[in-house]
């Protein structure tokens, strides 16, 4: 799959750059290519964006929405390609992709396009009428694990709030962004309002940061970047919205027992490995009572054995980021923390950038490994003596994405669910909800993706008195 234009200002443009390929993470072979955008490229793109701004900005809430959900009726007709794509470059199997994949981004979509008719664009406070008016010009910088969910969580959203935007996909899985521009153009969006030039961050990504006339920059990515881009947009005071990494835990309490055990362990252990553990909010510490540990053990080596790589567990993205998970795995083994499953001498398949699901036992809570970001389908598991010293582990770490607690009683969970410094918590296996705000205290990053508080990331107040 080849990509040869660039979209620019509502038309597939013949690209400048150089191309840059794509590889499978199963097979390891080229899959595809798309565009390096050039300097002017970018510049077109922008002033794009820009000059499309005002008369978006002026239609009705109503008719944006209406073209948020042709988009999506176009994605739901092209269902099996977004499939195809991104089995494809992200090499997760076909039924995660079905399920989460593609089925995350429709429902975030129509989803945007209720919010957006319902929301109110104005109120009156004394003697003042606020207006809540689109930022401008957005920069979306995406990364790789979740090609289609990381782009719709942003560009739905701004589109709906009335702001133009500049799409920056990740590197490593640019096919799906360029699938996704497809729609957004047949989807009859005016031109400029939704713009893709694809390339290396470090300059595109940089480019837009920097760039006077974007407003604001959505970031999803690594700390290290998120850094970077609040650095290089604070030039020009843009407002900045970084979601960032996590190290979440999983919470289960004294009271939970039997059935309700296995139930916890099993969700947490197929949380840690979800996407092949390449999942910004994973669960990847699982906090249990030191008397149970024997217990959990047992039951997280039965839960692990589920997930087979190659059959419904998916490679790494990259040989970079393999070497990267393996590394933290050495290192746990080195330290001498128990492999429960799993591990660096596990057998692996021959092709594709595996790694063995592994979980290690008894890991010290300011280890290394339950302190950093593996994006790998690794699990540590720590024991705890009483709740307070659960409830100091689960906050110990720089980050705050996500969590769980798992109690028998719900008002013992909800009080424990509130002493955690994170931005969600879901107890005993609430479902997943796009409405609700997804966004990390700490830092794990600032400003919130999806629901209400996800389209008002892209809206300014305006106060005007009588
Ligand atoms: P991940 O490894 O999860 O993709 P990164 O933080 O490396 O996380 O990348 C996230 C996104 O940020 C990618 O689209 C990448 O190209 C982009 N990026 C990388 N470096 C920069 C930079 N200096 N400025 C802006 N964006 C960048």
């Amino acid at each position: 799959m080849n990509k040869e234009d660039l979209y620019i200002d509502g038309k597939w443009t013949p690209r400048q750059g150089p191309q840059t390929d794509v590889f499978s993470p199963v097979t390891r072979a080229r899959v595809g290519s798309v565009p390096e955008a050039t300097a002017g490229e970018v510049e077109a793109a922008v002033q794009a964006a820009a000059a499309a701004f005002p008369s978006w900005a002026a239609t009705p809430a109503e008719e944006r929405a209406a073209l948020l959900n042709r988009l999506a009726d176009l994605l739901e007709e092209r269902r099996e390609l977004f499939i195809d794509v991104i089995m494809m470059e992200l090499g997760a199997p076909r039924q995660l992709v079905e399920r989460v994949h593609v089925a995350l981004p429709l429902a975030v979509l129509r989803s945007t396009a209720r919010l957006a008719r319902n929301f109110e664009f104005e109120e009156t406070a004394g003697n003042s009428t606020i207006y809540r008016e689109p930022i401008g010009v957005v920069a979306a910088i995406t990364p790789w694990n979740y090609p289609l969910h990381q782009v719709t969580a942003k560009i739905a959203p701004a589109l709906a709030a009335g702001c133009t935007t500049v799409l920056k996909p990740a590197e490593l899985t640019p096919l799906t962004a360029y699938t996704f521009a497809e729609a957004v153009h047949d989807a009859g969006f005016p031109a400029g309002v939704f713009n893709l030039v694809s390339g290396p961050g470090s300059v595109i990504g940089e480019a837009l940061s920097l760039h006077p006339q974007v407003d604001m920059v959505s970031f999803t990515g690594s700390g290290t970047v998120g850094r970077i881009v609040a650095r290089d947009a604070a030039g020009t005071i843009k407002r900045v919205a970084l979601e960032l990494g996590g190290k979440s835990a999983s919470l289960i309490a004294d009271d939970v027992d039997g059935d309700f055990l296995a139930a916890a362990v099993t969700a947490s252990v197929a949380n840690a490995f979800l996407n092949s553990g390449q999942t910004c909010s994973a669960w990847t510490r699982l906090l249990v009572p030191a008397s149970k540990y024997g217990e959990v053990k047992a039951l997280a080596a039965a839960a692990a054995r589920k997930f087979v790589p190659g059959q419904n567990l998916g490679p790494m993205i990259s040989e970079r980021q393999r070497e990267r998970v393996r590394e933290f795995m050495a290192q746990a083994e080195a330290e001498g923390f128990e492999t429960i499953t799993g591990g660096t001498g596990a057998d692996i398949p021959e092709t594709g950038w595996y790694v063995q699901p592994t979980i290690y036992g008894k890991v010290l809570p300011g280890s290394t490994l339950a302190q950093e970001e593996v994006f790998g389908p690794v699990l540590s598991v720590i024991t705890y003596q009483d709740e307070d010293e659960a409830v100091e582990i689960a906050n110990g770490t720089v980050f705050g994405l996500s969590g769980a607690v798992w109690a028998a009683d719900d008002s013992h969970a909800t009080a424990l669910a509130k002493r955690l410094r994170t931005g969600q918590v879901d107890i005993n296996g609430g479902r997943y909800n796009p409405l609700a705000p997804f966004g990390g205290f700490k830092q794990s990053g600032n400003g919130r993706e999806l629901g209400k508080a996800g389209l008002e990331e892209f809206l300014e107040f305006k106060a005007v008195q009588r």
